[in-house]
């Protein structure tokens, strides 16, 4: 389609600024143009919304604003390591057999070291630090 007034080739391919990002829900991209200082056309979201924080009209106490549900997912993620750093500890104690009353000298025969090296290997895995998609 040709706007009236606009030398042909204007939008489309020939396009001299940005083109929307979006998909259509064909699965075609949006062939109309970016709004200024967004990736998308005001059809695809560049069209605003209401502010984001506490001047949005909703916003009471904060306990759902993007920083507060990404700190609580950090402390549930570290809670659950955590405890995943203690069940390996007890499973590697068991092993070395700490638990076992008159355990001897030979309680930790090569394949307890295997899997030793095994539980060692995931508590390392456990200190990484916490990534965005590690929730
Ligand atoms: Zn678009």
């Amino acid at each position: 389609m040709t706007a009236p007034g606009l030398p042909r080739g204007r939008f489309g391919p020939d396009f001299p600024g940005k083109i929307c990002h979006a998909r259509t829900r064909a699965g075609q991209r949006c062939r109309k143009a970016a709004a200024l200082g967004t990736p998308v056309c005001r059809s695809h979201g560049a069209a605003g919304g209401a502010p984001r924080g506490p001047k949005h009209g909703k916003w009471k106490t904060g306990q759902y604003s993007i920083e507060a549900v990404a700190k609580r997912k950090r402390l549930s993620v570290a809670a659950r390591r955590s405890r995943q750093r203690l069940k390996l500890a007890v499973k590697m104690c068991e092993l070395m057999g700490m638990f076992t009353e008159g355990a001897d000298e030979e309680a930790l025969t090569a394949k307890n070291w295997g899997k030793l090296h095994e539980l060692r290997r995931q508590l390392e895995v456990l200190d990484e630090p916490i990534s965005a998609d590690a929730v």
